[in-house]
């Protein structure tokens, strides 16, 4: 288990990622779609993982959907930073980590691998998501 911080670039989306397997072991995915190419967005999860995300001003996070609109990016209104994106199926909340947004490990030490969901279901891509997306925990700081 390894503690990995991160957080968009003025701080008021804050988070720790628990991660099960050595941090070595983690891989970024360079997502294909036409928001996270322009985003330069890389993301990883591992439904082994857990992700506490603590927000400062909730009002200044903006929330964004397209496509499916399955996958809700939470974007930090001062600064413009996606540090992750959830997704909600039943009870299950769930989320992948942009890894450009680590702070105690370096994003370009990370190995990346390509991915491409594009033409997929929602009903496939929920269950996709189910199966690997990190619990997550959103709360307000204190
Ligand atoms: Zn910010």
């Amino acid at each position: 288990m390894v503690i990995i911080t991160g957080q968009c670039h003025c701080g008021n989306i804050d988070y720790q990622l628990r991660w099960p397997t050595p941090a070595h072991a983690l891989r970024g995915r360079a997502c294909g779609c036409g928001y996270c190419q322009r985003q330069g967005a890389v993301w990883t999860s591992d439904p082994n993982a857990h992700l506490d995300v603590i927000i400062k001003q909730a009002a200044q996070v903006s929330h964004y959907h397209f496509g499916h609109s399955t996958a809700t990016f939470h974007l930090c209104a001062i600064c413009g930073i996606v540090p992750f994106a959830s997704s909600e199926s039943g009870h299950h909340l769930a989320a992948v980590t942009n890894i450009n947004t680590f702070t105690s490990l370096e994003p370009r030490a990370v190995q990346h691998e390509p991915s491409d969901f594009e033409g997929e279901t929602s009903q496939a891509r929920l269950a996709r998501r189910r199966r690997n997306w990190t619990p997550l925990r959103i709360s307000a700081a204190q």
